[in-house]
């Protein structure tokens, strides 16, 4: 009997292990198609980033000699909601990759608190950000424990304040299982909506000083994306909040709104000043009104 205990224990144990580390590489970001060649320096602080002020200097950078991002200046200043927004291929995405580290800046620098996020290790850079990716990935495993890796020493109270802040309470009352139902491959297939819900919930319970919305491309019912919304307002109260978006109505409420073309800014200001400037962004809204009155 010992003789199967041990290898079986050592298979859990393996099983735990890399579901930790699965947990890890979705925090980082759910959508990385490769291994991050960063690594920590020798000296790298392990510094806890309280307020979350994020302040992009002059970045530039390149994918294989191809430019993609020029001399990007911007803050995010604590508590507030800064929106990117601009053309597909703008380098959006590519901005929310340089602020997790997946590639370093060619040039200029990106901080967090005043430290450059080279200096952290990627443990705390990581710790300090909870993202909602476009595409979250959900495990084979019970919703309530999908939710849970968001910090896995939760207590169930705050699980359920997480379920409720992000709008998953009826969804889950409806389900005969309720938050034990088994979620991903293998299990229940949810809506790209929920799935969004599943991971603001984490990005709750993780409850770092910053928050990262990747709006998901694919357009979402209305009462979806409501639902998204409302639960992201909750998320970021108290945080700073850098959203990507692609439907500008989702980000009329930011703070300040970066628009890029080609990699550059190429306006700045909220929504109103924006619309008033008669630019770029006032004809992307104009662009997106018209194809919803076509759509309706
Ligand atoms: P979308 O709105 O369509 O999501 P985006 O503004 O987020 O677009 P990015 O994903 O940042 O754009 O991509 C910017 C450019 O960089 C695109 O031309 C894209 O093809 C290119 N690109 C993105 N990732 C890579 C990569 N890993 N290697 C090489 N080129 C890349």
């Amino acid at each position: 009997m010992m003789q199967l205990f041990m290898p079986l224990n050592f298979l859990g144990f393996v099983y735990r292990e890399i579901r930790g580390a699965l947990a890890n590489i979705e925090r980082m970001f759910s959508l990385l198609d490769k291994h991050p060649s960063i690594v920590d320096k020798p000296d790298a602080l392990d510094f806890e980033p309280k307020r979350g002020e994020l302040s992009f200097e002059q970045v530039s950078f390149s994918y294989d000699d191809r430019p993609i991002l020029r001399n990007v200046c911007f803050k995010v200043a604590a508590g507030k909601k800064v929106a990117v927004v601009g053309d597909s291929g703008a380098g959006k995405s590519t901005l929310i990759k340089l602020l997790f580290r997946f590639y370093d800046v060619e040039q200029g620098r990106i901080l967090i608190d005043g430290q450059d996020i080279r200096q952290l290790t990627q443990d705390a850079l990581r710790r300090a950000i909870a993202i909602v990716p476009q595409d979250t990935v959900l495990f084979n495993d019970s919703l309530v424990e999908n939710i849970r890796y968001g910090r896995p020493d939760a207590t169930d109270e705050e699980v359920r304040h997480a379920i409720k802040l992000a709008h998953l309470e009826d969804f889950i009352a409806s389900l005969s299982q309720g938050w034990d139902t088994k979620v991903g491959e293998r299990g229940l297939k949810l809506s790209g909506g929920e799935k969004q819900r599943v991971a603001i919930a984490r990005a709750i319970l993780k409850g770092s000083p910053v928050l990262v919305f990747d709006e998901a491309t694919s357009s979402l019912d209305s009462r979806s994306e409501q639902a998204i919304l409302s639960a992201l307002r909750e998320v970021a109260k108290g945080h700073t909040s850098l959203v990507v978006a692609h439907r500008l109505s989702t980000i009329v409420d930011a703070d300040q709104i970066v628009v890029l073309s080609k990699g550059e800014i190429v306006e700045q200001g909220n929504h109103s000043s924006l619309l008033a400037q008669g630019g770029l962004y006032a004809k992307l809204w104009r662009i997106q009104n018209e194809q919803q009155h076509l759509s309706v």
